[in-house]
């Protein structure tokens, strides 16, 4: 259990809290907007009404210690900024901020926030690949166009080897485990006959991902 920082309780920061609470983790909440604050009150460990723009409010708050202050301000730059400024000289070693713009993210970056994340562009990317390739559950990028994706077997697929929906690129791609109901496999073979109802996940390049979607496609 660790206890997370979340400023600014619109939309993104009021969602992202109530997972961190539904993990077990603790959350601070703040918010300049009573009625955003009030909404999150008694879900929160502590919330507070304040200007996060006010440097001596802020340290009034005791989030040096979280392991992770997420700034969930978009629209308002300077209160973003400032804030990050204040977080930084407050001691919050490691600060996640929402970003809205192109310079917004260079700022960010610039002032050595760890992790800044564009919500509708992130959505947007998952929708489209959703769309794409169904089959995909999950997927995760690792950053050199690699990613590694989480895919349903549909019943179709039944009496395939593991490696009919596999590519034979084995510098680009890697398939890491096949899950049949509780039962995990790590390296599966690729001999391994399917179901028709296994989760596999898999690493590798966009290209070699993307050469394998069709073998995994229902047939027309
Ligand atoms: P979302 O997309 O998450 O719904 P939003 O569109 O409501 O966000 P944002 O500008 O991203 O708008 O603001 C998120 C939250 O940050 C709001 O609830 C807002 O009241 C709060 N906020 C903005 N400025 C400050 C500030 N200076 N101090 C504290 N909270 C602030």
């Amino acid at each position: 259990m660790a206890e997370f920082g979340v400023i600014g309780l619109g939309r993104f920061g009021a969602r992202t809290s109530m997972e961190l609470l539904d993990l077990g983790h603790h959350v601070i909440g703040v918010d300049s907007d009573e009625k955003a604050v009030e909404a999150m009150a008694e879900v929160l460990t502590h919330s507070a009404i304040a200007d996060v723009t006010d440097e001596k409010a802020l340290q009034e708050l005791d989030l040096a210690n979280c392991e992770v202050v997420l700034v969930a301000i978009g629209e308002d730059l300077q209160a973003s900024l400032l804030c990050v400024l204040h977080l930084k000289s407050i001691g919050v070693k490691e600060i996640w901020a929402k970003a809205t713009s192109k310079s917004h993210h260079q700022i960010l970056s610039k002032l050595g926030v760890s992790r800044i994340i564009h919500p509708e562009e992130e959505m947007g990317i998952r929708v489209a690949q959703s769309l794409n390739y169904p089959m995909v559950n999950e997927y995760m990028s690792l950053g050199h166009n690699w990613f590694c994706v989480e895919i349903s077997i549909g019943e179709y697929l039944k009496g395939k080897k593991l490696r009919d929906v596999s590519s034979e690129d084995s510098e680009f791609f890697h398939m890491l485990l096949l899950k049949k109901r509780d039962e995990v496999t790590t390296n599966p073979s690729m001999d391994m006959e399917l179901e028709g109802n296994e989760t596999l996940v898999m690493a590798g390049s966009l290209k070699a991902l993307k050469s394998i979607a069709p073998k995994l496609k229902e047939p027309s």
